[in-house]
């Protein structure tokens, strides 16, 4: 049975953590030296490895042998952790109500000794989900923390926690991964499954990922199903049905250097891999609204949730371009967007879309 990626190539230790090499830094330090915090906070974007870290360091300040910080995964505490039914590790999802009830009566609970191991671990995901009941009540515990418990509070928006909360905890900021860090790890893992992919595949791959390990695995296993394990470039194209950032940036480059020329032709380039027009379409216009923001928002960077590659390449041509003319062709592409729907020829309606952006640049001036 084929077993999904993720799940997989889930980490055991934290040198299996992508990325956040200065968050494990700090939790092996703590293991090693015995100075565990009574609550931690986890914050960033999804699927950045917070709650793998989280899993681990649960795992790894009740172990009886760690090794180099890390879960031994081979004594006794290590092998009764893994029982997903174990009393000792308890995970909260908040944002799908599960458990909440949990939440609330947590200052009865913690009373309670762990059954196996020396520190009972509540794990409580999308914490910000919470109802003001239970932040109350997590706060009075986090107040005053009995020995054996540690709180792991990982959320995606930490924007919305009380100020109170977070300054209970031991804060670490999860990273986005650049494309170098992501392109390293896929390798690894489909030299490991025997895969065979091109550089261009990987780098379309990763980008779509847009700084994801998870999304990027599960990109990667559609890919996989889809080709069978020998993916090649077109069926990778086929697969995202979009086109990619440098595309997108080209044609609208194209189209503030009044090269109409080179964005129908990029655009015909788009229509030959099988893509879908309408969808080349929205892209298109996407890539305008985000020009836009990097050109004009202070913390653009936060706001597109790019990679620092992604991101300069935005940031270099919202530098050249006018805000103006980043408006008009918003303008023009959203009325595009609406018109495709009913549209016989929706590539002629692009390309006229396409010479609308540079005439009106012309009148203009
Ligand atoms: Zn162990």
């Amino acid at each position: 049975m084929y077993q999904a990626l993720y799940r997989k190539y889930r980490p055991q230790s934290f040198d299996d953590i992508v990325g956040q090499k200065h968050i494990t830094t700090t939790l092996v330090h703590q293991i090693q030296s015995g100075n565990i915090s009574h609550a931690y906070l986890f914050t960033g974007s999804r699927g950045t490895g917070k709650t793998s870290t989280a899993k681990i360091f649960a795992k790894a300040i009740n172990c009886q042998n760690p090794q180099n910080g890390s879960p031994c995964g081979e004594c006794e505490v290590c092998r009764a952790l893994s029982d997903p039914n174990n009393m000792d590790i308890v995970e909260i999802d908040a944002a799908s109500n599960n458990r909440v009830d949990e939440v609330r009566d947590i200052r009865e609970k913690v009373k309670f000794m762990p059954v196996s191991a020396k520190y009972k671990v509540y794990i409580i995901d999308e914490v910000h989900m919470l109802t003001e009941s239970a932040f109350n009540a997590l706060l009075k515990t986090l107040e005053e923390p009995p020995k054996h418990i540690v709180f792991i509070l990982a959320t995606t928006e930490v924007q919305k926690l009380p100020a109170t909360i977070i300054s209970r905890c031991m804060r670490f900021d999860f990273h986005l991964l650049d494309d170098s860090v992501l392109k390293t790890h896929l390798k690894r893992i489909f030299e490991q499954e025997k895969i065979s992919c091109d550089e261009d595949s990987y780098s379309l791959i990763v980008k779509s990922a847009q700084g994801s390990v998870r999304d990027m695995l599960s990109i990667a296993e559609g890919i996989v199903s889809y080709t069978g394990g020998n993916i090649t470039k077109d069926q990778v194209m086929d697969v995202l049905g979009t086109t990619d950032h440098d595309t997108n940036l080209e044609i609208v480059g194209s189209l503030y250097q009044k090269d109409v020329g080179r964005a129908i032709s990029l655009l015909d380039g788009a229509k030959k891999s099988g893509k879908n027009m309408n969808i080349v379409a929205k892209d298109i216009s996407q890539c305008v609204r985000d020009l836009i923001v990097a050109k004009t928002c202070q913390d653009a960077k936060d706001i597109l949730g790019f990679t620092n590659d992604v991101f300069d390449k935005y940031i270099s041509l919202a530098k050249d371009i006018d805000i103006n003319a980043l408006m008009k062709y918003m303008k023009i592409f959203s009325s595009v967007i609406t018109e495709l729907k009913f549209a016989l020829s929706p590539t002629v309606l692009i390309e006229t879309a396409m010479i609308d952006c540079i005439l009106d640049d012309e009148k203009k001036n």
